[in-house]
């Protein structure tokens, strides 16, 4: 089960869209409520694929508690060097795919497992 604020995905969900047909990607951060209430924008990786990040260049990266990046197409499965960057960037990983809404997103762990999502006000 992971827990996410609706306005922060709404927000999210708002960003793929604005990105597409590139891909979106940001950290997710949690500012002490235990849910998933912020998200820190990666810009400069625009148009590139999930797996060329960089994450020694990545800031808070440690402070990280998981992922997000859209896929332009319309399955939200994570790839195998999705998987990979996983392992690296915390425990919740969203993938938004296209049409880019609430029932297109879906929330695995590092694994690769799909989890619940759970939206809090
Ligand atoms: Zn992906």
């Amino acid at each position: 089960m992971v827990r996410i604020k609706r306005k922060t995905l709404e927000a999210i969900i708002e960003a793929a869209r604005n990105t597409y047909p590139e891909e979106f990607i940001a950290l997710l951060g949690s500012r002490g409520s235990g849910a998933i209430d912020e998200f820190i924008l990666l810009p400069s990786v625009y148009g590139t694929t999930f797996s060329s990040i960089r994450l020694d260049l990545l800031p808070y990266t440690a402070n990280a508690k998981g992922s997000v990046h859209s896929h332009p197409g319309p399955y939200a499965r994570p790839s195998k060097q999705d998987l990979a960057a996983f392992k690296a960037m915390g425990e919740i990983h969203l993938i938004i795919a296209y049409p880019f809404s609430f029932e297109n997103s879906k929330a695995f762990d590092a694994e690769g497992k799909q989890l619940e999502i759970e939206l809090v006000e």
